[in-house]
């Protein structure tokens, strides 16, 4: 089986989540596991609605809460003609939770009420992508992965629970990827960056955790491989965005990708390379 994991800008509006739609419908309908992150930016818009629900600025907070909503809703209307469609009911209900609980005030240390709230993110979007890819014929399963991948309660950067993790996680996903339960789609979708602690409160991994979520995936149910799909061609020898020189690196060594992620190329998060000897880690375009 492989990982694909695709981060916010490859599902930043409708045109890109029909692209993703047709990488996935490409690599078949068979033991695929992919990861998704939050929609373009709306993990920092995020970030700034728990900065101002901590601060207690309700004002700021319902503003915040409202372009984020309205954001996913224009998406959704995009991709869905029918206005009946289930996901429209997924999307309500999951800003209905966050808005009962933003109404509250804090109760919890910041990095506690950061998860529990930037999690939506993910959240909301795996919901879109899961229903877009059936609604375009593309079978697959919505999974949360609050429920595959166990971390400590270090808010914001936890660590995985590496025994508890790949049990949960084969447990969970081995029907879907074993291709001989006929009910059960070949294709999971479910988050990158978050995951719960024993006793079930949400937790993040770090920012850009979504390709360390790929991996601990990967490594849990050894997978073939795992594909971080990008807006480059591949790994450079330096940033596209500052030198239009820019070379491509059509291979490299395992050291050489950590040396890279290490020193800053954000092409790939160094945890992600962490788990990474057990598997092979490449980079596509879409
Ligand atoms: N959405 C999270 C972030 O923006 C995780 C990720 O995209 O990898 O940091």
């Amino acid at each position: 089986m492989q990982v694909f994991k695709f981060g916010g800008a490859s599902v930043k509006n409708p045109d890109a989540v029909r692209n993703v739609a047709s990488v996935i419908r490409h690599h078949g309908e068979k033991h695929l596991v992919v990861v998704i992150s939050a929609m373009g930016k709306i993990t920092n818009a995020l970030e700034e609605l728990t900065q101002n629900y901590m601060e207690m600025n309700h004002e700021k907070v319902m503003e915040k809460f409202d372009e984020i909503k309205d954001f996913h809703w224009e998406i959704a209307q995009k991709l869905f003609e029918d206005p009946k469609h289930p996901v429209f009911f997924h999307i309500e209900q999951i800003f209905f939770h966050l808005l009962r609980y933003i109404q509250e005030p804090p109760s919890r240390s910041y990095n506690y009420e950061y998860d529990r709230i930037v999690s939506t993110g993910e959240i909301v979007s795996t919901y879109i992508v899961s229903h877009y890819l059936n609604y375009v014929g593309v079978s697959n399963q919505w999974y949360d992965a609050r429920k595959l991948i166990v971390t400590d309660s270090n808010f914001r950067d936890a660590s995985v629970d590496w025994i508890l993790t790949p049990q949960l996680a084969n447990k969970a996903l081995s029907p879907y990827m074993a291709g001989s339960n006929k009910n059960k789609p070949g294709i999971v979708v479910t988050q990158g960056f978050i995951g719960s602690t024993n006793q079930g409160f949400t937790t993040t991994l770090g920012r850009e955790g979504s390709d360390y979520s790929a991996a601990i995936l990967a490594y849990s149910l050894k997978a073939k491989e795992v594909v971080i799909w990008k807006d480059v061609p591949g790994l450079l020898n330096a940033d596209p965005k500052i030198h239009n020189d820019a070379r491509l690196l059509p291979n490299i060594s395992y050291q050489e990708a950590i040396e890279l992620s290490y020193y800053g190329a954000t092409v790939i998060h160094p945890k992600a390379i962490k788990p990474g000897d057990l598997f092979m880690s490449r980079l596509k375009l879409p």
